[in-house]
This record gives C-alpha cells, structure tokens and sequence, in this order.
C-alpha cells in the first residue's frame, strides 16, 4: 500500500520519500535522550523532551529536501493571499514597535528575511542587512527596496561572511523555529553581534501554549516539515543563555493581534474540548505566539 501524507491541502510524504531525512538523538536544548510521543504524522513524528519540554520533529528533511520545499516559499505563503498578507503587515508593525522601545539605531541583521518586509517596517533609523534562504524572496527584497537592496545575501545565518560583532541587532521573525540546527544558529548570533546588542525573537510558536497542548498535529501552528522546533519561553532561555545571551523581556501575544477574534476563538476551543477528536485547527489564541528579547552580555 501506497503511504500518502497529506498534510492541509500539501503532499509532505512525497518530500519525505525523495529527499533524506535524519532521526534527532537527543534534545538540542539540555541534552537529553528522554522523548515522549507526542504527536504521529506519518512520515515524521513530533516528539516532546521530558527534561525541558521541548517539543521538535523527528525525523527531519536533510538540508538537500528543505532546500527544495523552501526554493519557492514566498509564493506558498504570500502573494495568493490578501487577507494573509494585511494581516502580516499590520503584525510586523506591532513586531517592530516592540523592538523599538529597546533599540531604534545601529546595524541590524534580519536572517531569515523573506521579501524584506519586516526590513521595511523597521524604517531608515537602522542601517538594513538581511538573509534569505530563497532566492525568490532574495530577488523581490532587491527589486522593491533600494535602500537595503545590496545588503541581502541568499543563505543561513551560517553561510554569511561578516566580521565578528559587525551587528547592534540581529532579528529571528518566525525563523528560529525552522533552522536545521538551533545551536549552531545560536552560535553565530552570538558569534556576529556586538557586546550590549539586542537578538530579537519574534512571531514565533510556543510550544508549552494551552492550543499547542490541546491540538498537537492540529494546532495552527504545528507544521511538520517547516516548523522543527516547538520552544517555549523557558527552554528557549535556557539555550540562549549558553550563549551569552540573557532575556531581558518576553511576553506571548494575541489581543490586539490581527488574528484574534476572542469570541470565536473561544467558541472553537470549547467545541474542540466538548470532542477531543475533532479534526479542526486551532484558531489563534493566549500564549500561541512568543516575542522575546536578549541582550549580549
Ligand atoms: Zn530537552
């Protein structure tokens, strides 16, 4: 029998049958070997660490099969959707309000930048670089930004060439949760910015959230082949921390996001309580998304 993974409308099994995949040993977090299942998905399963509830896939696409999911990732997620695309522009508004009340000049590194859209936002007070892994994204972010344009290189955080501490601010905008190797990403933050600089982690899943506990594979923000990592506040302090990064603020957010809809939401969670094997996803909710900010010390 054929083993089909259709995961919301996208075929991930045949992702998982043409590319190699690596099973993860131990948690990336603390180290350990001690894993609960805790959700299937077929070709891949999530898994959740007892020490410090982190919850990540395994097995993972090698590098080679996340090249070719991402090679057209702006296309997936943006320019087909018009409600999609306000509502992610009115975010990367609050996202860059919060960054602000902490530093507002100075070098700043957005990896994982997509079109340069969270770039724009940020405004002419910082002087712009960013990263992207594709390379559709990379020539949009050129072609509509002249002010940053020559600044934005296609790869990783790991493939850039600056010298070390160039950077006052480096910005993850829903990015951390997708890198191949948390550690390493780590590292070369740390590595790339100055002592006193700010690392902000933004529109990112909290994987210790009420939803995420409640849906698993339903929740909104569970993807098995994009979104490797479920970190929480807490673990992900922990991590940083081995690199001279300490958290300064964090906070998870909802109202007054352009996701909420509190009465709805609500509506849907209580539906979902009521039948525990109800296939719907989650909505947006308390605690689903986190935004936190560390300095270099
Ligand atoms: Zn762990």
């Amino acid at each position: 029998m054929e083993k089909i993974y259709n995961f919301r409308g996208e075929n991930l099994g045949s992702l998982f049958e043409n590319h190699q995949s690596k099973d993860i040993e131990k948690c990336p977090v603390c180290g350990s070997t001690k894993f609960i299942l805790w959700a299937d998905c077929n070709y891949t399963k999530a898994h959740k660490c007892e020490e410090c509830k982190l919850v990540f896939m395994s097995p993972q696409l090698e590098k080679e099969g996340l090249n070719d999911y991402y090679s057209n990732y702006i296309g997936k997620r943006r320019i087909n959707n018009l409600k999609k695309m306000e509502q992610r522009s009115e975010q990367y508004a609050l996202d860059s309000h919060v960054l602000k009340k902490f530093v507002n000049e100075g070098k700043l590194l957005d990896v994982g930048c997509n079109g340069g859209f969270f770039l724009s936002e940020l405004g002419e007070g910082f002087e712009r670089y960013g990263t992207e892994l594709d390379p559709t994204a990379v020539n949009y972010a050129r072609e509509n930004y002249k002010s940053f344009a020559s600044n934005i290189e296609q790869g990783t955080i790991e493939d850039t060439n600056f010298e070390n501490e160039y950077f006052d601010v480096i910005t993850m905008r829903g990015v951390i949760e997708h890198v191949s190797d948390p550690n390493e990403s780590f590292h070369h933050v740390e590595r790339l910015l100055k002592k006193g600089g700010y690392f902000f982690v933004c529109a990112t899943p909290n994987g210790e959230s009420y939803c995420a506990d409640l849906y698993r594979e339903n929740w909104n923000l569970f993807h098995p082949v994009q979104h490797l990592w479920h970190f929480s506040p807490k673990n992900l302090d922990i991590m940083a921390a081995r690199y001279n990064l300490k958290l300064i603020w964090s906070e998870t957010q909802y109202l007054g996001t352009p996701y909420a809809d509190p009465r709805n939401d609500l509506i849907k969670i209580t539906e979902k309580i009521k039948n525990p094997t109800d296939n719907q996803i989650s909505p947006a909710f308390f605690e689903n998304m986190m935004s936190l900010v560390f300095k270099k010390i």
